[in-house]
């Protein structure tokens, strides 16, 4: 028997009903803050990753699937490609690409699926599913000021809360920009050299390469010496805390409520500034639901303009995990199962369906080969609300047997009178 790829899983129902629930909030959500739809490719030139991602994070050193596309020719080169593991990379590659300032195109949202060679586990797949969204622009539009910062989280927040997702945790840092990153850096290295040599092999590297990475490791004996590390924020200029202080303002004046984590980097090189993650205590170890952050030199090391932007990305699995948790249930019932009875009353039956869908009712629709018993059974198993009995004395009466399946009621209902009928009892 052939399987779903390891870290791969069918989605199916009633839980698609629950993804299906999740994206239309997020696009009710999106639109009012007037946010467009973008779709990206699935798979882009490995360079965009390597050189966004970063080469020393952990996405891009061990979690990209990646292949050598054939040339055309058997001698051609092939060309390096890779499966997207987040969707920012593309979104900005569009932007530049296609000039999107020109088109005022600065609000951009995202819905689909990402891929990262990870181990399988609770709240984490190889094939995975972001909602996400980037505000992006030139300088001369305002896209550096923590304004798009404070709507961003303030969306975030909304979108959370409209789900009747309770109990969410926002934590909030600022990573600085490029000119405090350098001397951070160097207190980092300077801070690691004594320790190093007991940490794991990776942050023994990211000590050389990347320190900041050094904040990624999630081995546990690593952790008390990490928290005496020194920290981003006592490392920021002015210029990054004013930007800090302003968000935390508005944050608060629209009444937002987060924690300031100063060891909160987040596992991308491109952030700047402003890094948040919003956390779950349902979810067990695999708590972030969303995380997201500034990115002001993006553009410009993919070879674009100057365009700081913020964006975020939801772990949609995740999202739907913590909402099985509190949700209502959102499937739609069948309103009605109409059971044909007898030859020929496929077709009355049809016409009947069609009518009542027209309506905006959930009709499932049986056969004229089953027995009345038969079509009970199938009525009560699909969840259906009334049964419709459409036999040749219905037809000619132009009346039909309409039962209550929750009720046993049964009464005979005229045909016009039909809609409003199953409507009433919705
Ligand atoms: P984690 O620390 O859990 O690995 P991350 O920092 O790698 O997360 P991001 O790249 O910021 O995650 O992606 C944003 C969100 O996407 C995460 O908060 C999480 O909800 C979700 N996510 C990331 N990787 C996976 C995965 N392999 N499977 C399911 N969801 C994922
Ligand atoms: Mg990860």
């Amino acid at each position: 028997m052939i399987k779903a790829v390891r870290g791969t899983r069918d989605l199916l129902p009633p839980d698609t009903a629950l993804w299906n629930f999740v994206e239309a909030a997020a696009r009710d959500v999106f639109r009012a803050y007037n946010f467009q739809e973008i779709r990206t490719p699935i798979f882009e030139e490995t360079q965009l990753f390597s050189r966004s991602v970063g080469e020393e994070t952990d996405i891009v050193s061990k979690e990209m699937f990646t292949w050598e596309d054939r040339g055309r020719a058997q001698s051609d080169k092939g060309q390096s490609l890779t499966l997207r593991p987040e969707n920012t990379a593309g979104v900005v590659r569009a932007y530049v690409e296609h000039k999107l300032w020109e088109r005022g195109l600065n609000k951009l949202y995202y819905i689909g699926p990402q891929f990262r060679r990870e181990r399988p586990q609770k709240g984490r797949y190889r094939q995975f599913y972001q909602i996400g969204a980037e505000v992006i622009g030139p300088p001369t539009a305002g896209s550096e000021s923590p304004a798009r910062d404070a709507e961003i989280i303030e969306l975030l927040a909304t979108f959370l809360d409209r789900l009747g997702i309770a109990g969410w945790n926002l934590e909030l840092n600022s990573v600085g920009c490029p000119n405090d990153r350098a001397s951070f850096n160097e207190a980092l290295r300077k801070a690691l050299r004594p320790v190093v040599s007991k940490m794991c092999a990776d942050c023994q590297r990211r000590a050389v390469t990347n320190p900041l990475r050094v904040f990624d490791c999630k081995v546990p004996e690593d952790q008390p010496i990490i928290a005496k590390l020194p920290r981003i924020s006592q490392f920021l200029d002015e210029p990054c805390r004013k930007h800090f202080r302003e968000l935390q303002g508005i944050l608060n004046s629209v009444g937002v409520p987060f924690a300031i984590n100063d060891r909160l980097v987040r596992g991308l090189d491109y952030y700047t500034r402003t890094a948040f993650e919003f956390t779950h205590g349902a979810l067990g170890a695999q708590n972030a639901v969303l995380g997201g952050g500034r990115y002001d030199g993006l553009s410009e090391s993919l070879g674009g303009p100057s365009a700081p932007g913020i964006g975020f990305a939801i772990g949609e699995d995740r999202l739907v995990m913590s909402l099985k948790e509190s949700a209502e249930p959102v499937l739609r019932r069948p309103d009605v199962y109409i059971a044909p009875l007898g030859p020929g009353m496929n077709r009355e039956a049809a016409r009947l369906a069609r009518e009542l869908r027209r309506h905006d009712l959930v009709v499932e629709l049986g056969d004229e080969s089953f027995r009345l018993k038969k079509s009970f059974e199938t009525a009560t198993r699909v969840g259906a609300k009334f049964t419709l009995i459409v036999g040749e004395n219905e037809v000619k009466a132009d009346s039909f047997a309409v039962k209550n399946l929750e009720t046993g009621e049964q009464v005979s209902v005229r045909r016009q009178e039909l809609v409003a009928r199953i409507q009433s009892d919705r």
